[in-house]
This record gives C-alpha cells, sequence and structure tokens, in this order.
C-alpha cells in the first residue's frame, strides 16, 4: 500500500511518506509488524502480504518513503548496504563488464574482488571523473557503470548528468551510490541515473543504531529483478530495523541542515589552521569540483577529510588527544566520529590502490555530529596543539 502524498518537497515528504498506512487504528507511529507470516483471508485467498521475506507492511511504509525521497517509483530495503549491492550485483551474469569507478567505497572493492572473484562479472576501475576514460572503457559486453559522488573519504564529486549521458550513448545502465550525500542534498535519479544505492545505516537512518540499505529506481523491467531477487536471495531488514530508519528519516531534513552547517564551519577552520595541510570539502572554493558540487548537490553533509602537516605519527598524536569526537568507523550519526582511513576503513584496499586514490597515513576522515559546533572546534584546535 502506498500512500499519496502531494508534495514533492523534501521536508514534507520526509514526514509524511509512508505515513497513515495503518488502516486499523490510526497509529501516528508507523507499527512494527514483528511478524513472521500473515494469515490467509480464506483458501486460496492470500490477504496483502503472506511472508515477511516478500513483503512487510513496516518495510513497505519504509520502502515508500525511499522512493519519494529519491524522486524514484521503486523502493526496496535490505539487511545492510552491503546486501543492497550483492543483491544489484546479482542481476549481472557471468561475462558481463562493469566500468566501476575507482573511488568506490572500499566495502564494494571487496564485494567485487573478493566475494564475487569467482562469479566471473567483468570489471575495471576507472577515474570517472574523467568522461573520455569511460568511453574508452567501454566494451560490447558493459553493463553498466557503478559510482559514488561524492566518494568516501576523498570527497571527489564526479558529474552526474555528465555520466548518464555517456551510457545513454552507449545503451548501459548506471548505478550511484548516494550514501555521503543522501537524498535531501542529492537525487541522482534526477541527473538521469537509473539506480541509486543507500547504506541506509549512515545519514538516513542517522542515530548510529542500525545497519542497512536500500536500492531506488524506476525503470520497471529492473524492478522486477530486484523484488524477484530481494525475496529470493532474502538479504531483508526485519521490521524493527525498518521502523528505525523510517524514525530516522523523519529528522533527515533538519539533521543534515545542521551537519552541513557545521561542517563548513570547522572545514573552514581547519582550512586556516598552520597544522592542516588540505582539507577534502566540496563546500570549500578551494575544492576542484567546487563549481559541479554547486550545481548537482543542494549541500554537503556532514562528512569530509583533511590532512594534518605530518605522517602516521602525526595523525595518532592528534587523534589520540581528541576528547570528544570519537574514533570509530561509520559515519552519518548525531554523534561527532573521526577515523583514520589506512588503519580503518579502508585498511583492506591494497597500498598501491590506497595510493592511487589519496589515502595517505596524514589523512583523516571526520563525521561532524550535532553537537555544539564550539565544542567541537575546541576540541579540534586542542588537539591539534598537542600533535
Ligand atoms: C557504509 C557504506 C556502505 C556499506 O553499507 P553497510 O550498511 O555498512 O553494509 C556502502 N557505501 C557507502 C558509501 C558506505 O558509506
Amino acid at each position: 500500500m502506498t500512500i499519496a502524498i502531494n508534495s514533492h518537497r523534501p521536508k514534507t515528504v520526509a514526514v509524511r511518506a509512508g505515513f497513515g498506512t495503518d488502516t486499523s487504528f490510526g497509529s501516528i507511529a508507523q507499527p512494527i509488524h514483528q511478524t513472521s507470516t500473515f494469515a490467509f483471508r480464506a483458501v486460496n485467498e492470500p490477504g496483502p502480504h503472506d511472508y515477511s521475506r516478500t513483503s512487510n507492511p513496516t518495510r513497505e511504509a519504509l520502502e515508500s518513503c525511499l522512493a519519494a525521497l529519491e524522486g524514484g517509483k521503486f523502493g526496496y530495503a535490505f539487511a545492510s548496504g552491503m546486501a543492497a549491492e550483492t543483491t544489484l550485483l546479482s542481476t549481472f551474469g557471468a561475462g558481463d563488464h562493469l566500468i566501476v569507478h575507482r573511488d568506490l567505497y572500499s566495502g564494494t572493492h571487496r564485494l567485487l574482488t573478493g566475494a564475487l572473484a569467482n562469479k566471473n562479472i567483468l570489471f575495471d576501475f576507472v577515474d570517472v571523473i574523467d568522461l573520455d576514460a569511460i568511453r574508452a572503457a567501454v566494451r560490447p559486453s558493459t553493463k553498466a557503470i557503478w559510482i559514488e559522488s561524492p566518494t568516501n573519504p576523498c570527497l571527489r564529486v564526479v558529474d552526474l548528468k555528465g555520466i548518464a549521458g555517456v551510457a545513454e550513448e552507449y545503451g548501459i545502465f548506471t548505478m550511484c551510490d548516494n550514501t555521503i550525500a543522501s537524498p535531501y542534498f542529492q537525487r541522482p535519479l534526477e541527473h538521469g541515473i537509473d539506480v541509486v544505492v543507500h547504506s541506509t545505516t549512515k545519514y538516513l537512518n542517522g542515530h548510529s543504531d542500525v545497519i542497512g540499505g536500500a536500492l531506488i529506481l524506476n525503470d520497471s523491467e529492473i524492478a522486477k529483478k530486484i523484488a524477484f531477487l530481494q525475496n529470493t536471495m532474502g538479504a531483508v531488514p526485519s521490521p524493527f530495523d525498518c521502523f528505525l530508519v523510517l524514525r530516522g528519516i523523519k529528522t533527515l531534513p533538519v539533521r543534515m541542515e545542521e551537519h552541513n552547517r557545521n561542517a563548513l564551519a570547522i572545514a573552514s577552520f581547519l582550512q586556516h589552521h598552520p597544522k592542516v595541510s588540505e582539507v577534502l570539502h566540496p563546500g570549500l572554493e578551494s575544492h576542484p569540483q567546487y563549481e559541479l558540487a554547486r550545481k548537482q548537490m543542494s549541500g554537503y553533509g556532514g562528512t569530509f577529510s583533511f590532512r594534518v602537516r605530518g605522517a602516521r605519527d602525526e595523525a595518532f598524536r592528534f587523534l589520540g588527544a581528541l576528547k570528544l569526537f570519537t574514533i570509530a568507523q561509520s559515519f552519518g550519526g548525531v554523534q561527532s566520529l573521526i577515523a583514520h582511513p589506512v588503519t580503518m576503513t579502508h585498511k583492506w584496499l591494497p597500498p598501491d590502490m590506497r595510493q592511487v586514490m589519496g589515502i595517505t597515513d596524514e589523512l583523516i576522515r571526520i563525521s561532524v555530529g550535532l553537537e555544539d559546533v564550539e565544542d567541537l572546534l575546541a576540541d579540534l584546535d586542542l588537539s591539534l596543539a598537542e600533535m
């Protein structure tokens, strides 16, 4: 059941899409239908749901909300971002060729080069900032281009409309991981991308208390395949996790505005700090794709990276001195987190790959939360002094 709302404004969509599906009691909050199966109405007469792997009312409310937020027709929720990616990749078979963004999330690298290595899906890692490099990589067996923008952890921005255009020239489809920007600040489908991928673990849920993923798209043929694989492969989220993500989404717009404001203030502070050599934030004029980012995004969120002057020792001393920022993987929650990509999130990448991606020993990734920005600035300032 999808409840139509007659507004496309993100704040209204976030609060209202998927709302009001409880026709029995009119609950304002989304009920958690914690059930594995559903009674048939009569012999050979199932109700709207029959088994929770196939569909569940709580999941359906989340899926319709995710679709509405991205401006897509179909949304599918998964048990994790990686489960969403694995299911999407299962639409491809042996001999199919993919053009994969060189700067993709490290877990996606591991999925392609590790878990799926024996599936004979062919892929090339390409720096998709260069549209001609994409054209040069296309083969007769190329089926799709997989991109991420902005990238994690170096915040490179790729031209979504440009890439969708190249894909159209060759009749191949495009998939974009939109986890860092969130649908509040960027909607890839509006730029011609075919499938949006999310780790709902990050900003969509926003409270660091759930692992989840999603796929959102418009094409009904691909949607049919995804729905089939979602049910058949079974990497679905629990009703309770769906409830948590849906609850988190209600405040996505206000959280994103505040993450964005805090992160920009911190990025500007760091940019002028003598112990910082570079700040990688697409909202700074010094960012090489500042203009492109402004064109296709309406804000940036709270995640960005910077380089301290020095090497690993200096980075570790700085991290060790922090009192408010918590050293942890992940991003997108209300608490400010900080990570050292080389030894944490991107440890798994081969060193030469890290080198070309610019993931070096002095790189720090920061997920700016919703604490008072003055406290966050003071923590960074004091810790840089001890570096
Ligand atoms: C975290 C993340 C994923 C993987 O999602 P999980 O929910 O951890 O499985 C995929 N892409 C990006 C950009 C991420 O940040």
